[in-house]
């Protein structure tokens, strides 16, 4: 059997896509992955998706959005995806032993954290070191840790982490923060958060299973120090998800996807939204604008052919 339409991806892009190509009868199938609902998943509180004064929770949100999406008659499978063939329509999908095959593909696979790369980091990843405050958080209950970015998810993140932790240092390579306004400023306010700005990590402390803090390097004047604490969490970014594609797509240099025409990419019916395109806006409403867009196009593609 040919779908008409494949969705990749479950965060606001994805099931945005569903609900719209649903709603055009599309019947899509949509691969959520093992683990669904996209980085939102890993939210608290989130406050500037329109529609909800006083907040929602993320996972929440996705599973509303999901729910949507289902109403319509999207087909959810809870499944990664390995690979896909885009050399010839239909496309293949692949999927453990198993492919399905589909006249137009969205891309909406979304992103993930990057991490610094820096000496021992291997040995306290997931023990000591993390990437999502609101997953592991709690295991830090009553200890002072440092967080590691100026941007709006490292503000995010530290004030979060101010719930269970007496001290968080926020640690930032220059004065500045790349962060909004309001994010900052919560920050710089919450008497919890400490500052070590004009600094990088350029290594972790401890052995393994005893993380005991990082070397930080000056980057006013190469000075270095160790800085001592009992856990970090990385928020410098996130990278798009696109390994499984194996390269079939234009990228540009740092591997988000290109549209060419609209929301489509370098080959003809395939579409892209969200994260994995995103290089400037990246919030969930964004997302979820692109995958309704990707849905359109992909519906209008289809009845041109
Ligand atoms: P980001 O805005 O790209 O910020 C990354 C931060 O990490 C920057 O301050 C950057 O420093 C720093 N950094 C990058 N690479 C580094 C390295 N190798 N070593 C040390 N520091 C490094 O990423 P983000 O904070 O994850 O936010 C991504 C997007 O999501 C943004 O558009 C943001 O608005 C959005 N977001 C929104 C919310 C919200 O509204 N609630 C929450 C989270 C994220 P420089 O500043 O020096 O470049």
């Amino acid at each position: 059997m040919v779908e008409k339409l494949i969705i990749i991806g479950s965060g606001p892009a994805g099931y945005t896509a569903g609900l719209y190509a649903s709603r055009a009868l599309l019947e899509p199938l949509l691969f959520a992955g093992y683990a669904s609902g996209g980085q939102l998943m890993l939210t608290s509180d989130v406050e500037n998706y329109p529609g909800y004064p006083e907040g929602i929770q993320g996972p929440e949100m996705m599973m509303q959005l999901r729910a949507q999406a289902e109403r319509f008659g999207t087909r959810i499978l809870d499944r990664n995806v390995d690979s896909v063939d885009l050399s010839h329509r239909p496309f293949g999908v692949i999927s453990g032993d198993e492919s399905w095959q589909a006249e137009t593909l969205i891309i909406a696979a979304g992103a993930e954290a990057i991490w610094l790369g820096v000496e021992n980091e291997e040995v306290h990843k997931g023990r000591g070191i993390s990437t999502c405050a609101t997953c592991d958080g709690a295991f830090f209950r009553d200890k002072e840790v440092m967080v590691v970015g100026g941007g709006d998810s490292a503000m995010e993140e530290a004030t979060f982490l101010t719930r269970f932790c007496p001290k968080v240092t926020i640690v930032h390579r220059r004065e500045g923060l790349r962060a909004s306004q309001i994010m900052g400023l919560r920050a710089r306010d919450n008497p919890r958060i400490a500052w070590k700005l004009n600094r990088t990590v350029t290594g972790w402390l401890g052995a393994e299973g005893d993380f005991r803090g990082a070397r930080l390097r000056s980057t006013v004047d190469d000075s270095e120090e160790d800085f001592t604490c009992e856990g970090a969490f990385i928020a410098i970014g996130h990278k798009p998800i696109t390994s499984f594609l194996g390269g079939q797509l234009e990228t540009d240099a740092s591997g988000y996807l290109l549209w060419k025409q609209h929301s489509m990419t370098s080959v003809k019916g395939v579409f892209a939204a969200g994260d994995v395109v995103d290089t400037r806006y990246r919030q969930a409403v964004t997302a979820a604008g692109m995958g309704c867009m990707a849905a359109i196009d992909a519906e209008r593609w289809l009845e041109a052919q």
